[in-house]
């Protein structure tokens, strides 16, 4: 027999390690030898700490929201041949994963993160080595573009396109960067893949770094991720004690090697000269394009950056084929992607859906619908710098562009539901706020337009708004949008701005409620 518990930073948060303890100490008690494996997170955050028994003859037996003091009973119950019903998992519970497609989280929640030979039968580092010893640079870029993969961190870029611009450049040292630096709030995509599979993300680097020619790699995490930046660098370290990364030519032609790069926790961080100016030590600011990081980059040296998603697909489609990525898909948004389900959802976790999957079924059919069945009000989609989606566009599809079309962006795949008690204002407050906190400061329209917008909101939830508010926050939200520098300035407005759009009447409820 074999028990696995949860271990991502939602089970531990949930007291997945005091339970660990707990089973450790049972079978003890109870003599078994058996071994205790710790996994991340699959999925169902909400179901944590979720432990699981694999019985010699292949039975599963699966506990939810287990406690130390149920353990007892439930080792018992597995030794002796009869499993406890107690926080026995609802087979229903199962379904929800059926009903998603699993690239980037394949083996979240399935293999142990920090033992890279759990990788390796999984198929892992043969992608690498089928590039190495079948395949040139320019045919796996060419796969990269059947596949027709586009960034997951949010613009939506194509991949082949930028490992395409690194590669034709004959500049040296090029440069490999994985952006780690998630800080949409509500989103926990990129921590639970780093924290649940790292492997993947170091094997999605090296190949797109035998595609550009690159021999050093940097992933940029954010510090307060202690957990996913621990088993990176472990797995980075097992990498190299087996010749894969490192000093060593793995496969007699390809030397990379990844450092990990701990930010400190600014949001425009996450745009990428800002990145490549925070790890040359400056102060994280963007600069301007061009010229781009393909051709000038880290040390103004070639350099491909893709996020920790967009990495984690890699693997899959070199060992499957661009084309069979491509046939999963609608329209030009090919592949899956992950969303983190937060808010007033009844099952909060993340999910990976087919691109063409409906809003709808991600959050009622695979989220479980409202917390306490309450009324479904909006969702905010893509973050800070995404925007709301009303009720009525809830048939709206995840692609890129369908997605576009509401006024939020896809973004990383943040989604936070909302219930028919929020306040949608309150909700664009808290957005802009953020933002407004964020800004580097560097333009103007940025700078003050956030603050100005900010100040018109606070005086409007605090009763004091004036006729003409609405107005002056579209006029400066469309003056923000048009002259700011990055993409933090040019989003920034967006959850104002759809919120006016769709639930105006409560603005101008607020504004004439103070009389
Ligand atoms: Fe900085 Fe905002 Fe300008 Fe971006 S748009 S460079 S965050 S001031």
């Amino acid at each position: 027999m074999k028990v696995i518990v949860g271990l991502g930073s939602c089970g531990i948060a949930a007291g997945a390690q005091k339970v660990y303890k707990e089973i450790e100490n049972q079978l003890k008690v109870y003599g078994s030898n058996s071994p205790v494996g710790s996994v991340g997170c699959i999925g169902m955050c909400y179901l944590e700490p979720i432990i699981e028994f694999l019985s010699d003859d292949g039975e599963k037996y699966t506990y939810t929201k287990v406690t130390p003091n149920i353990v007892a009973e439930i080792v018992e119950g597995i030794l002796e041949g009869q499993p406890s019903q107690n926080h026995l998992i609802n087979p229903a519970e199962w379904n929800k994963l059926r009903k998603q497609k699993r690239i980037a989280l394949k083996n979240c929640g399935l293999i142990d993160p920090q033992n890279i030979h759990h990788y390796i039968d999984q198929n892992g580092y043969e992608a690498i080595k089928k590039c190495i010893g079948e395949m040139t640079p320019a045919e796996v870029i060419e796969e990269i573009k059947v596949s027709n993969i586009r960034g997951r961190g949010g613009a939506g870029f194509p991949t082949w396109f930028k490992w395409n611009a690194a590669m034709q450049s004959n500049e040296y040292p090029k440069y490999i960067v994985c952006n780690a630096d998630e800080g949409d709030p509500g989103a926990f995509m990129d921590r639970s893949i780093l924290e649940g599979d790292p492997h993947a993300i170091i094997e999605g680097m090296m190949i797109a770094a035998y595609a550009i020619g690159a021999q050093y790699g940097v992933v940029y995490v954010r510090a307060e991720y202690p957990l996913a930046i621990e088993r990176l660098q472990k797995a980075i370290l097992q990498a190299k004690e087996l010749n894969l990364l490192g000093d060593h030519i793995f496969n007699s032609q390809f030397q990379f090697d990844i450092k990990v790069k701990a930010g400190a926790g600014a949001f425009v961080c996450g745009e990428e000269t800002a990145l490549i100016a925070s790890l040359e030590g400056e102060r994280g600011m963007p600069r301007l394009k061009p010229p781009f990081p393909a051709e000038k980059g880290l040390w103004q040296k070639p350099t491909n950056i893709n996020n920790v998603e967009t990495f984690a697909n890699i693997p899959w489609i070199i060992n499957q084929g661009g084309k069979a990525f491509a046939d999963i898909g609608v329209n030009n948004s090919q592949g899956t992607k992950v969303f983190a389900l937060t808010g007033k959802i009844r099952d909060g976790g993340l999910v990976e859906v087919p691109m063409g999957t409906s809003l709808q079924e991600i959050i009622f059919d695979i989220g479980g619908g409202i917390l306490n069945d309450r009324d479904f009000k909006a969702l905010q989609l893509g973050g800070p710098s995404g925007g709301c989606v009303p009720n009525a566009l809830l048939d709206t599809i995840v692609d890129y562009e369908s997605v576009t079309k509401t006024g939020a962006i896809m973004g990383s795949g943040g989604m936070v539901v909302m219930d028919d008690t929020t306040c949608m204002v309150d909700m664009a407050k808290f957005f802009l706020d953020f933002t407004c906190k964020e800004s580097c400061g560097k333009c103007i329209h940025c700078r003050l337009g956030t603050k100005r917008m900010l100040e018109i909101l606070t005086r409007i939830t605090e009763g004091h708004g004036q006729t003409g508010d609405i107005e002056l926050l579209e006029e400066l939200g469309s003056g923000i949008k048009e002259g700011s520098l990055c993409g933090l300035g040019q989003t920034a407005p967006n959850p104002v701005l759809s919120t006016i759009k769709y639930f105006r009447e409560e603005y101008e409820k607020h504004i004439i409620d103070k009389t």
